[in-house]
């Protein structure tokens, strides 16, 4: 359909550059050593990051051989294979509505893409017929809270926001009155940086064991938004935001920018962490469900 098709546009214009630098790999007429490096290094500088590229590249010469392929351009089909079957286990759906409410704490670093995708997440769930509250627990930052309100009044949802206040308090009132008033999902918004003097990590633990608190099994979603164009420092933040928090899905935002792709192939093979929704522009249906093959291809096209 057109919408999904408009998406896959800005994808592959995002991962244009990238696509035609690996592309260009597969030009010559032998499938040679010559050819393997060019493809690590243009897998380097996708953002593949070093143990994706070489998982890729032996899987591929496994697979060339299998083939017993012989001109470098049904390498390059072979390539999309390699690398959907190595982002398959990121194609996760997010499922609600085991829980009422279902709790989703939300991190990531400033200017990843957090409240943007908050509010698209909001009318995903809204569209779906589902009740809505939000949490403004980046109680830091004022521009945050204002902006999670235009989001929330944009969809018309509820809020739960207290200017200065303690970011458990309000995740505790916010979830409390979640459950009272019978929503199903409850969105907490969390700090990206806090004053100097305060620990993000310690912060934002805190924050889980209060959502706890206020409901037993809760929560049942922790997501990081992370900026596609970052690479390998995304990769570095699922790692210390997992080993502190235990991420349960993750958002990768920016793609349809100068983003470079390779990164969830690094993910794919370090952490793998379903990618929930991936964010291909600024506008509420730039949210979109993550799809290992279309992925691929389009970044190998
Ligand atoms: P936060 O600090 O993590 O809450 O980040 P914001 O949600 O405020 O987003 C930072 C900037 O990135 C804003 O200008 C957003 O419009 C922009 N942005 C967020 N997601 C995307 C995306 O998928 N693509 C593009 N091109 N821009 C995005």
């Amino acid at each position: 359909d057109v919408p999904r098709r408009s998406w896959m546009d800005k994808l592959r214009q995002g991962l244009r550059k990238t696509g035609s630098s690996i592309a260009q790999v597969f030009t010559g007429t032998q499938i040679d050593d010559a050819l393997y490096e060019e493809l690590e290094a243009a897998l380097l500088m996708a953002d593949a990051g070093v143990k994706a590229t070489e998982f890729l590249l032996a899987d591929l010469k496994r697979r060339v051989k299998e083939a017993k392929a012989t001109e470098p351009s049904a390498v390059r089909g072979l390539l999309v294979q390699a690398l959907t079957d190595l982002l398959k286990p990121l194609e996760k759906p997010l499922t609600v509505g085991e829980h009422s409410p279902t709790v989703m704490m939300v991190v990531g670093v400033n200017g990843a893409g957090k409240t943007t995708s908050i509010g698209k997440l909001t009318r995903h769930f809204a569209d779906s017929g589902l009740k809505v509250l939000l949490a403004a627990a980046d109680t830091f930052r004022a521009a945050a809270r204002e902006q999670l309100a235009v989001w929330a009044d944009r969809n018309q949802v509820e809020i739960v926001s207290q200017e200065g206040g303690d970011p458990s308090a309000v995740t505790f009132d916010a979830v409390t009155a979640g459950r009272a008033r019978g929503r199903d999902v409850v969105i907490a918004d969390t700090a990206g940086r806090l004053p100097t003097q305060l620990h993000l990590m310690e912060e934002l633990k805190k924050i889980r064991r209060v959502i706890g608190k206020a409901q037993a099994d809760a929560p049942h979603e922790v997501l990081l938004v992370v900026d596609g164009n970052t690479g390998q420092n995304a990769l570095s933040q699922v790692k210390s935001f997992d080993e502190a928090l235990g991420l349960t899905g993750l958002i990768v935002t920016k793609l349809d920018g100068t983003a470079k792709g390779g990164v969830l192939a690094a993910i794919a093979r370090e952490r793998p962490i379903p990618v929930y929704f991936i964010g291909v522009g600024e506008k509420l249906e730039d949210l979109q469900t993550f799809n290992a093959a279309e992925f691929a291809q389009a970044l190998l096209e």
